[in-house]
């Protein structure tokens, strides 16, 4: 039985004084009129008649900064979303805002309303970065608004975006260290997908900007997702879902999108535990003098196909790389989500 399941309502742009340069809301969420209090209805009960079995259903507002549209709005909203949690349909009510979207006013008519979760929008913790991306806040709004989520008892999440002008590598560590100090319950890793029409792609067009490689995008975001995974983070989501672009009627340029992009990550940090075990077992890289040995590579059911990589990149990879060796994978469910294990066949763990 699914255990989790989210009720996403898109609020497009509405009340948004901003214009973030990677950011076309009413693209994305393809609206351009204020969602109807029946809209948000009909989409609850048509999420609710499937999902009847799942263990906790939460009702999510996305799509712009919740919080920055007027009070009178969100509340209609939020009364919505209260009759359902009242009744026992749903279980939780969670929103995405801004870090300058929150103040004590705010937060205490969204407990009043039983808001559980509230999502920053962070993308970075670069102030340079964050100002490149014209963001319209700084890193200090981050810290402030966190503090004071959590203090009002709300549970925090974060989003942080990969591949904003100014980005590097090391800025995104950073941002991934940060936000483990700041302790949030959940977290989301995008990486930066240019959307045709924004000011990024026009940047870009005229050479001021360039996007991420895929590989590049993949390798920046694992090096996040090691750092938030390590810490207990639950990160709920790596990489833009198909459908969000669905969305947007597609218009996409730059290569980052990935429909699995998520697989292309957590393939890649099983390819390195599963390196590290190699080189351990006395294996060495291109290497004709390995010893010809059957390796047993194991994950647990929901881990397989990272092992593998997506497309079986990973199997290739180590076909092409450990010649000789005969690499098999198994399914090990006594292992946890993200152990990957490499052992001669006929040993002893
Ligand atoms: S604050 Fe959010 S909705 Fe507004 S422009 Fe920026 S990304 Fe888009």
């Amino acid at each position: 039985m699914k255990k989790h399941a989210i009720i996403p309502i898109f609020i497009p742009h509405l009340g948004c004084p901003h214009s973030c340069i990677f950011c076309d809301q009413r693209t994305i969420t393809a609206h351009t009129a204020p969602v109807s209090e029946d809209e948000v209805t009909e989409t609850i009960e048509t999420w609710l008649s499937t999902l009847e079995h799942v263990e906790t259903r939460e009702i999510a507002f996305y799509g712009g900064s919740f919080t920055a549209i007027p009070m009178e709005l969100q509340n209609r909203y939020l009364r919505i979303a209260g009759r359902y949690k009242e009744s026992g349909r749903i279980h939780k009510i969670h929103l995405s805002t801004r870090p300058d979207a929150i103040d004590p006013h705010i937060l205490e008519n969204l407990r009043e309303h039983s808001v559980d979760t509230i999502e920053l929008g962070v993308q970075s913790f670069d102030d340079r970065v964050l100002a490149l991306s014209r963001r319209g806040h700084d890193s200090a709004d981050v810290y402030r608004s966190a503090r004071m989520i959590q203090e009002y008892g709300f549970e925090l999440g974060i989003q942080l975006m990969i591949g904003l002008p100014g980005d590097s590598p090391e800025a995104c560590i950073r941002s991934a260290r940060e936000t483990v100090l700041l302790r949030p319950q959940i977290a989301r890793l995008y990486p930066v997908i240019v959307i045709e029409n924004t000011g990024l792609y026009h940047l870009w067009q005229n050479g001021g900007y360039r996007p991420l490689t895929q590989q590049e995008a993949v390798m920046w975001t694992k090096e996040m997702y090691k750092i938030l995974d390590a810490a207990g983070i639950n990160i709920i989501r790596v990489g833009l879902k198909s459908s969000d672009l669905i969305r947007s009627g597609g218009s996409i340029a730059g290569t980052t999108f990935h429909p699995a992009f998520r697989q292309l990550v957590e393939g890649e940090i099983a390819k390195e535990r599963i390196e590290e075990q190699l080189a351990a077992l006395g294996f060495v890289p291109c290497s004709s003098r390995n010893p010809k040995r059957e390796v047993l590579c194991m994950a647990n059911a929901r881990g397989l196909s990272n092992l593998v990589g997506n497309g079986g990149r990973n199997r290739q990879y180590f076909l092409d790389k450990y010649p000789g060796i005969v690499l098999s994978y198994r399914v090990c469910n006594e292992l946890h989500d993200g152990e990957y294990i490499a052992r001669i066949k006929g040993d002893k763990q």
